[in-house]
């Protein structure tokens, strides 16, 4: 017997998706949408949505709410136009390169890159046809003499690893604005604390897995700038299947709302230990962009506002002495990652710069002994006990 349309079977009833729920009042926080799908209403409205005439979204991939209120969220914090999503920091970069290089181009790299960003340089891009250079992000000459005629974007770090160079935003801005030439800032490791398209950067990066989520439980990346570069990267990434997901967009937006105050505590106990590891005698050298004896303390006071950031790196000397401390500390666990609420350590020689010998790291200026802290919001004095420990080990 056939059916009322008002009264469908079960079958057909469960299948349906209901209407959402009607509610006249919104929630405070924003929901998890999951919907991989939005329906439009006929197709005009395809037309409108895919011409950028309505807002709104009809494909996950190329968008949806989560990601939209996270990429609006940081490109206000950076004070750019506009944002993007990725699956990964290592996903926003890589749509960034794909984006604005094409077969023949030019790069030019910081020295001292994050390892897999180096690796996407100079092991990737050279099969698309794609050359590179280094230059010393803290030495703004040398970016004038690695310019060559089809150099079309320069890529620098704010805060390097794990030495912790601090880059000369501003005089790099201002040399490839001259040249007609983007220059893009990974800022992961000092978000809040630098915003440098104040200081002339054209596109920001975060890998939002580190400091922004906060967690150690998500993983994502942020591209911010101008519309006009930002669209293209867009359609790149979803092309290539980087954009990022709901969830972890909400997790990173829920971690983005206690960034300020994690950036402020876990900056003052980074400079509080780096000033204790200076004056120790078990610590050969401290890096920290926050010490005066800091190649570039004079650039960080400028650049960097309400803190040097999270990270400090001490050199022990050697592997066996680093072994030691990692085994000796507890409490502080040994993850090669940054930017959790706890303090972390990592190795470099072993993780992120993995393979090189003792002399290819001291062509570097790091040694086996070397161990990055990522500080993080536990009592000054509660840490600063375990190092004293660890450090008689
Ligand atoms: C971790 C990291 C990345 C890569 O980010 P993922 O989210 O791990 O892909 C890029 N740059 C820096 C400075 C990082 O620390």
């Amino acid at each position: 017997m056939p059916t009322e349309a008002t009264t469908p079977n079960e079958a057909t009833l469960c299948a349906r998706a209901p209407m959402p729920a009607e509610s006249s009042s919104r929630p405070l926080v924003p929901s998890i949408d999951l919907s991989v799908v939005f329906c439009p209403a006929d197709l005009d409205h395809v037309d409108a949505l895919s011409d950028g005439k309505a807002a709104g979204f009809i494909y996950a991939r190329d968008g949806h709410p989560n990601a939209a209120q996270l990429a609006l969220k940081m490109a206000r914090l950076e004070g750019a136009e506009a944002g993007v999503i990725c699956a990964s920091g290592m996903g926003a970069i890589a749509s960034v390169f794909l984006t604005l290089l094409s077969q023949g181009d030019h790069v030019l790299l910081a020295k001292g890159t994050y390892g897999k960003t180096t690796a996407l340089v100079t092991r990737q891009l050279p099969r698309w046809g794609i050359n590179h250079d280094f230059f010393d992000a803290s030495d703004a000459a040398s970016l004038g003499q690695g310019l060559k005629p089809k150099t079309r974007l320069v890529f620098v770090e704010t805060v390097s690893n794990p030495l912790l160079r601090v880059a000369d935003i501003d005089t790099l801005a201002k040399l490839s604005r001259e040249a007609g030439i983007p220059l893009a800032v990974d800022n992961t490791f000092a978000p809040l604390i630098c915003r440098p398209i104040e200081h002339g950067a054209t596109l920001v990066i975060h890998s939002a897995t580190k400091m922004i989520g906060g967690h150690s439980d998500l993983t994502l990346g942020v591209l911010v700038g101008p519309g006009e570069l930002i669209e293209p990267t867009k359609v790149l990434a979803s092309t290539l299947g980087q954009t990022g997901n709901p969830f972890e967009s909400w997790l990173a937006l829920r971690g983005l709302a206690t960034l300020s105050v994690r950036m402020e505590r876990a900056s003052r106990n980074a400079l509080e230990l780096a000033r204790r590891f200076e004056k120790h005698g078990k610590v050969d050298r401290t890096f920290y962009p926050g010490l005066e004896s800091h190649p570039e303390f004079a650039i960080a006071s400028k650049l960097l506002k309400g803190g040097f950031g999270a990270m400090v790196t001490i050199d022990l000397g050697t592997r066996e002495r680093a072994a030691r401390l990692i085994r000796g500390l507890k409490g502080i666990p040994f993850a090669p990652s940054l930017g959790d609420v706890q303090t972390t350590l990592s190795h470099p020689a072993t993780t992120s710069h993995r393979g090189q010998d003792a002399q290819q790291l001291a062509a570097q200026g790091m040694s086996e002994g070397m161990i990055r802290i990522s500080v993080g919001l536990e009592e000054i004095e509660d840490l600063w006990g375990e190092f004293l420990v660890g450090l008689e080990n």
